[in-house]
């Protein structure tokens, strides 16, 4: 064994030797090794400040290191770290009340899991008992998660290591991707209608009697930040109201501010029956998330047992810190101030695309923002293809380092570079992380064509 001089290589050793890195190749990695973080900023073991431009993965939605959040957890752990989830606790209560005033009126009970891909495992076991049917629709460019249920649920390609060994009764659809739309269509809205149309074609094939719930992002994340264009909720919703569906929003990484509402599904004027929440529930300070059920589903279970549990579900720690964080969103009007900070985050991206014939297509909600990086405008061929490895990556490697080398750290996937910041971000803020992206996108300018 070598002697490790310094403790930054011996934190180093330990992390690569001794753990597993989510979705890598394992060797030849180069992590960051974070020290701290405050606000929109992190710093690294060397002292590198490094401007966070996506939340960490969406979900550090009120910035790092808020002593109130910190507060309020230590004070629920002196008082009582756990109990198992047939009890009541204070934080509990408040939480679910808390969630029953922000979401639509029609959802009044949350079951807590912890994180959203169990929010996602817990919405389809209880959509398929509620309807006694077992299909679930889902569209292609989607992600829920990486249990085996979400992961099925999902089309994104992380599915395929597992694919033989997928969820039974899962249906893909094509997504109203109005940039690259499937169908021929002249305007973003007639891309929805028609996508909408497929979806109702397909299910009708599936046999509608079997389809227990169709399950949207309340606004497309990892996939791409693929708008929905103006209509399609609401065809999608007259769907499940014709065919007796359920409508589940997967709000997890759309939630809790990230696009100047509530939830992505509040800008479409469409009700679900069922919304899946985690990542800004707690702002990433503890891990929890949320099925919200629909009235009706709540009450089917009054006289019969509710097929749904975890020891860990309701844990008051986790309540105790998504208390304190939905204060903070109040306290700092963070949602008035993403409205805000989106509006002026679209017009520097205006500004930007006039310069950089590499920006494809700018897709923003609030701060839930992507850019879409091409070789060529007029043929939107894509600066690395969907699914590449980091092999096929190609320049996206050097504007990816470019950003990193700059001290910025954020979502970088194929050809999408997200700008997905705090919702605390200011204006200065937004300009400093704006001019990495700009320098780091000469790189990909000069790949034009
Ligand atoms: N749903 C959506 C829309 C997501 O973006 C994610 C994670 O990125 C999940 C579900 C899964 O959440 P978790 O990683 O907490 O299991």
């Amino acid at each position: 064994q070598p002697t490790l001089d310094t403790d930054q290589e011996q934190i180093l050793r330990d992390n690569l030797d001794h753990t597993l890195f989510s979705w890598s190749k394992q060797a030849g990695l180069n992590p960051i090794s974070a020290e701290r973080a405050e606000g929109v900023y992190l710093w690294d073991r060397d002292g590198k400040r490094y401007i966070d431009f996506s939340s960490q993965l969406m979900n550090v939605n009120i910035g790092h290191g808020d002593q109130r959040v910190t507060e309020a957890v230590a004070a629920q752990m002196r008082e009582l770290s756990y109990v198992y989830p047939g009890m009541i606790t204070k934080a509990r209560g408040d939480l679910g009340r808390k969630l029953n005033d922000i979401t639509p009126a029609n959802l009044t009970k949350a079951f807590f899991t912890l994180g959203g891909a169990e929010a996602i495992e817990n919405a389809v076991k209880l959509a398929r008992i509620y309807t006694g049917r077992h299909k679930i629709v889902s569209l292609y460019l989607s992600f829920h998660g990486a249990s085996y249920g979400a992961i099925s649920v999902g089309g994104d390609p992380r599915k395929f290591a597992v694919d033989s060994q997928a969820m039974p009764g899962t249906v893909h659809v094509e997504n109203p991707y109005a940039y690259r739309c499937p169908w021929h269509s002249t305007t973003p809205e007639e891309c929805a209608q028609r996508a909408a149309d497929a979806m109702e074609r397909i299910i009708g094939y599936e046999n509608p009697g079997s389809v227990a719930a169709i399950i949207l992002e309340g606004e497309s994340g990892t996939s791409g930040c693929i708008k929905y264009p103006p209509g399609y909720w609401k065809r999608v919703r007259e769907i499940c109201d014709k065919n007796g569906i359920l409508l589940i929003a997967d709000e997890v990484m759309s939630g809790f501010g990230r696009t100047g509402k509530w939830f992505g599904s509040d800008h479409h004027g469409v009700k679900v029956d069922i919304m899946c929440m985690a990542k800004g529930i707690t702002a990433g300070y503890l891990p929890l998330g949320a099925v919200m059920v629909d009235e009706a589903i709540s009450k089917s279970f009054d006289n019969k047992p509710l097929p749904l549990g975890l020891t860990y579900s309701a844990h008051p720690v986790s309540c105790a810190a998504a208390v304190a964080v939905l204060d903070i969103y109040e306290e700092d009007n963070l949602l008035e101030n993403t409205v805000e900070m989106g509006r002026y985050l679209d017009q520097r991206v205006a500004e930007m695309m006039t310069r950089h014939p590499s920006i494809g297509d700018w897709r923003n909600t609030g701060l839930f923002g992507c850019l879409e990086l091409v070789k060529n405008r007029a043929t939107k061929e894509p600066l690395a293809p969907w699914n590449a490895t980091p092999d096929q990556m190609g320049v996206m490697n050097q504007v990816m380092a470019k950003i990193k080398e700059l001290g910025m750290y954020t979502f970088v996937r194929w050809n999408y570079i997200f700008i997905c910041p705090p919702l605390s971000i200011t204006r200065d803020e937004l300009d400093e992380g704006l001019a990495i992206i700009a320098e780091a996108l000469k790189i990909a300018d000069a790949a034009t064509h």
